[in-house]
């Protein structure tokens, strides 16, 4: 592989192709799985990853960034895109032109987009309890009675990010309310319209909660952690991350090694620099891990810079220039998984590996 910054991500699209599979099995064939790549595909590229979503069997995608529904769009993807609320009232008729399912998340969200007299798709969300957007409960009744009456704005579905998915009770206190939105846009004359409320966890840990729809993110890039993880075989899509040695240095025993911390070294040591540092998203600071190399484990040492990694390979004696080193992924018999490398760094996964996805070369694996 001839590139020019020798440093990569590997992105493993036949993984979420796997994974969105795993989650039509648990939902059935009726329900609509509407695949969320919001924040550009979780770092993997929002058109790649929702063309995959969709080719693997979604119904839709779901992003947060009207970029990326002009990514996805340009991409040629044809199925139905939901934005989530994201834009400002004085953008809505840009945003209406994007050619997606809008949102509705409160009243000036809905005067806006009602004002434009134009034919558009809205979802509105409901605040159930998470308190962050969403239509609140005292506004229900006035909100769907608004949205009947707006000519060519057809609520097409309505949504709530459930909070808790941990505690049961809070979960059955949201859905009850959720409940209560529905009912109010019933009442208000409204039907038709999908009822979604599943994000992965809920799918997980609740299936009896699938509704019309499910709207699955970190899931379908196999990033659900903890003991959520050992629920669905899901596979990472963020499969690898790699570089190769730009650099190998011997010191003999006595040396003095600034950026190790000042001392001389006490043992004759090799260090290999690799071209890949805290800029592309691991963190400044030990501690740091490991990375494979040449069939071995080999320190990562000192601090990183911005662009730049050393590793300890004293035990390892065939490394060269442009030696394949691995810092998530497999390497012959060996493997640093996700955790294990969020582990060293102190992050969850669902942070540690979209940041590195969303900053180095990526390469797909289909
Ligand atoms: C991000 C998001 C989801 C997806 O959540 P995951 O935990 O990644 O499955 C679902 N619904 C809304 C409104 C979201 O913003």
């Amino acid at each position: 592989m001839a590139m020019l910054r020798s440093s990569w991500v590997e992105i493993d699209l036949a993984a979420l192709r796997h994974n969105v599979a795993l989650v039509r099995d648990r939902v059935g064939p009726e329900v609509r799985i509407v695949a969320v790549v919001k924040s550009d595909g979780f770092g993997c590229g929002a058109a790649r990853t929702g063309q995959a979503a969709i080719a693997g069997g979604a119904d839709a995608v779901a992003v947060g960034d009207p970029r990326d529904v002009q990514a996805i769009r340009g991409a040629g993807v044809e199925a139905p895109i939901l934005l989530y609320a994201s834009t400002l009232p004085e953008a809505a008729a840009e945003v209406a032109a994007l050619g997606a399912t809008v949102t509705i998340h409160d009243a000036a969200s809905l005067e806006a987009f009602a004002a434009l007299n134009r034919p558009l798709d809205a979802y509105m969300k409901v605040e159930t309890g998470l308190g962050r957007l969403g239509v609140n409960p005292d506004e229900w009744a006035g909100a769907f009675a608004a949205v009947d009456q707006a000519r060519g704005l057809r609520l097409t579905g309505i949504y709530t990010h459930l909070n808790a998915p941990e505690d049961p009770d809070a979960i059955k206190r949201q859905i009850a309310a959720f409940q209560d939105a529905c009912r109010a846009a019933e009442a208000a004359g409204l039907k038709d319209f999908t009822r979604m409320v599943a994000s992965s966890h809920v799918v997980l840990g609740y299936p009896e909660l699938d509704y019309d729809a499910v709207n699955t993110g970190r899931l379908l890039f196999g990033l659900v952690e903890g003991a959520w993880s050992g629920m669905a075989p899901a596979r990472p899509v963020i499969a690898a991350v790699k570089s190769r040695v730009i650099q190998v240095k011997e010191f003999p025993a006595g040396s003095y090694v600034g950026f190790l911390g000042g001392g001389s070294l006490e043992q004759p040591t090799r260090l290999a620099v690799l071209p890949i540092g805290f800029g592309d998203g691991f963190n400044h600071q030990p501690p740091l891990g490991e990375a494979l190399i040449e069939g071995r484990r080999a320190p990562v040492v000192g601090r990183r810079g911005i662009e730049h990694t050393v590793i300890d390979v004293s035990g390892v004696p065939d490394v060269r220039i442009g030696s394949e080193t691995v810092f998530l992924g497999p390497q012959g018999a060996d493997r640093i998984d996700g955790a294990e490398l969020a582990g060293w760094l102190g992050l969850p996964q669902f942070e540690l590996l979209p940041r590195l996805a969303r900053t180095l070369p990526r390469v797909y694996l289909d």
